[in-house]
C-alpha cells in the first residue's frame, strides 16, 4: 500500500489472504452514463473502466437502437418523431 492511494479517490477494500486480513485500496467505478437530453441515468450502457470498455463488444457497451447510448428510449422516440414531423 502505497500513501499515495489513501484517499477519497480510492476505495477500501477487505481481501482475506492465507494469513492475515489485508486492505487494499481500488479505484472507484465510473459513473453511471446518463441521457444527453433528460439526465436519466442510462441502462444497458455498464460502469466500466475504458480499459475493460476497450475490450468489451459493441453489443454490450450501448442498445442497439437509433441513439443508444445517448438518449434514454424516451427521448429518443420523441426526437424521432420530432424529426419526422419537420
Ligand atoms: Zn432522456
Amino acid at each position: 500500500m502505497e500513501l499515495k492511494h489513501k484517499n477519497r479517490s480510492f476505495r477500501k477494500v477487505k481481501v482475506k489472504l492465507a494469513s492475515r486480513v489485508t486492505t487494499q485500496y481500488k479505484r472507484r467505478k465510473p459513473a453511471h452514463a446518463q441521457c444527453a437530453k433528460c439526465r436519466k441515468e442510462l441502462h444497458g450502457v455498464p460502469r466500466a473502466f475504458p480499459v475493460e470498455m476497450k475490450n468489451m463488444p459493441k453489443t454490450k457497451k450501448r442498445p442497439e437502437r437509433p441513439y443508444g447510448g445517448v438518449l434514454c428510449s424516451k427521448c429518443m422516440r420523441e426526437t424521432i418523431l420530432e424529426k419526422v414531423k419537420a
